[in-house]
């Protein structure tokens, strides 16, 4: 088998066994989380997990999402192909990367100037080049190029931001996890006549978001 075959395989088996057994069965998802080649998002000592069923270090004290997670909260978003997406919480690039395969345009924030620049490079290692990686608080939004049909939030929030919920489009969906430090719940929002409905869909642990409309630094 050659090295290419063997990451192809091993991400269809990640699809099959922890993200299809589990629930997830949006075709348009699946397929996607079979073609990003996650490998490329992971620091080279972590490669041959890549496609294992937990989330991994990439630096800084922060963390690349388990890959059922990554499904579930796009699955959650019920992104169209000519959808606008925010991203709060680069990190490696790779949920990022996701979004880009099924979306028009992603806009993704990260805080910490190294690992913008890591998600930068994983980005464009991997082809990706519908994502534009901003460096700074993800929490006050990107009103420049709002609003946005889907925002995504991977790390965890004492509550949604209100700059995000202003900065959704009409019909457009926000998913976050909510809660505490230590232990969250993934919401998702709903604007429809601008109402915005909340929905829950059990517990989740992510990395703090750090900012104004987060957690104090
Ligand atoms: N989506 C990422 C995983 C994110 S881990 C992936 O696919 O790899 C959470 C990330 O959120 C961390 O990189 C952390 O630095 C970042 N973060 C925390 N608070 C933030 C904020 N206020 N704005 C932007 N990024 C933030």
């Amino acid at each position: 088998m050659t090295g290419q075959d063997r990451w192809e395989e091993a991400r269809r088996n990640m699809v099959e066994l922890q993200i299809a057994s589990r629930g997830v069965h949006d075709e348009r998802v699946l397929s996607a989380m079979r073609s990003v080649p996650r490998h490329l998002f992971v620091p080279p000592s972590y490669r041959d997990a890549a496609y294992n069923d937990c989330p991994l270090p990439i630096g800084r004290g922060q963390t690349i999402s388990q890959p059922y997670i990554v499904a579930v909260m796009t699955e959650l978003l019920q992104l169209m192909p000519g959808d606008r997406v925010l991203e709060i919480g680069g990190g490696s690039g790779y949920q990022a990367a996701i979004l880009g395969t099924l979306a028009r345009k992603v806009i993704s924030i990260e805080r910490i100037p190294d690992v913008a620049e890591m998600a930068k490079e994983n980005l464009s290692g991997a082809g990706i080049t519908n994502v534009t990686i901003v460096i700074g608080d993800g929490t006050l939004g990107h009103p420049a190029k709002a609003p946005y049909d889907a925002i995504l939030i991977t790390a965890a929030a004492p509550d949604v931001p209100p700059p995000l919920i202003d900065q959704m489009a009409e019909g457009g969906r926000l998913v976050a996890p909510v809660g505490s430090r230590d232990l969250q719940e993934l919401v998702r929002c709903t604007k429809k006549e601008g109402t915005v409905t909340r929905e829950y869909f059990g517990g989740v642990v992510f990395v703090p978001l750090l900012g104004e409309y987060g957690w104090q630094v």
